[in-house]
């Protein structure tokens, strides 16, 4: 099957009304860019911080951090590549920042909560990455949003690192700014989401665990996490609907994207990019030319 993958690597594939669809990789360090180029990704469509978070024993720098994010953007460009912001809450440890105990992590303090609370680690993050947006095509997005005002906050926060950058002399470049969409909340307020940011990812593994109340992580109730259920799959095509009406891109980065048997839905609703682990990209490509030529 691999062979005959290959010939879909290169290709650019485009929807039946010739709107270029890109399939993106989700990748988490700068090793696997490699794999994601050589596996045919026109760019990343998540990037996960938290490795290099978890990687030290230490914070990760805003130098090293800019370093890692401009590498990134550089390798890809002109594709863009989306820098998600710090993911991180109870379940996963990181040394130099400490959690509470909680009954239920998911439920608590993470992603976007915990980096509004904390900007002595969110601030040096923002700041990395405008100064990486000087080597590429630079998007950021904001994981766990439930709310608007996590948005606004973190946009004037975003203005303020611009601020510190241009009082002490940095070069920095601009990003555009998106949210993942994968909390129920942030479905019912996608309308006016959509008025604040230029892009949606929805993340369809917490999506689908929060529209379910169902453990992403517990096998118990695995029947239950299934994205294909009509109810996660009415709160996707909501998401895209309000994005499509505002006018600005709508994404996937959860592991549903590279679903061949949800692909046609996904394009049907709206949805332009596709992002993914790299050893599904050939066949996602393949499956998208697929259906712009039925
Ligand atoms: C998601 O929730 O769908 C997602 C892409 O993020 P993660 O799996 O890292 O939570
Ligand atoms: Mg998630």
């Amino acid at each position: 099957e691999r062979h005959a993958l290959d010939v879909f690597k290169d290709v650019t594939p485009k929807r039946a009304d010739g709107t270029v669809i890109e399939v993106a990789a989700n990748i988490g360090s700068l090793e696997e860019i490699e794999a994601a180029q050589a596996a045919g990704a026109m760019g990343v469509g998540l990037f996960r911080t938290e490795l290099l978070f978890m990687r030290h024993m230490h914070l990760p720098s805003e130098d090293m951090q800019a370093e890692t994010y401009g590498a990134l953007a550089k390798a890809f460009a002109p594709y863009p590549v989306i820098v998600r912001t710090l993911d991180i809450g109870g379940d996963k440890p990181v040394a130099g920042i400490e959690f509470p105990e909680e009954e239920n992590p998911f439920l608590g303090w993470r992603g976007i909560r915990m980096c509004l609370d904390r900007p002595d680690i969110f601030k040096p993050q923002l700041k990395a990455l405008l100064r990486a947006a000087v080597h590429g095509n630079v998007k950021v997005m904001l994981p766990m949003v439930s709310d608007l005002s996590e948005v606004r906050r973190a946009k004037a926060l975003i203005d303020e690192c611009a601020g510190e950058l241009t009082r002490d002399g940095v070069p920095f470049g601009h990003f555009q700014l998106g949210v993942m969409i994968e909390t129920p909340a942030a479905v019912l307020i996608a309308p006016m989401l959509a008025k604040e940011v230029s892009f949606f990812s929805i993340g369809t593994n917490d999506l689908t665990q929060y529209v379910m109340a169902a453990d992403r992580l517990n096998p118990t109730v695995s029947a239950l996490n299934d994205v294909a259920n009509p109810a996660v799959m009415a709160a996707i095509e909501m998401t895209a609907k309000a994005g499509v009406e505002a006018g600005i891109m709508v994404g996937m980065c959860g592991e549903a994207a590279a679903r061949p048997d949800l692909i046609p839905e996904f394009l049907r609703m709206g949805l332009t990019e596709l992002s993914m682990s790299p050893a599904s990209i050939s066949r996602a490509k393949k499956r998208i030319v697929e259906l712009g030529k039925a």
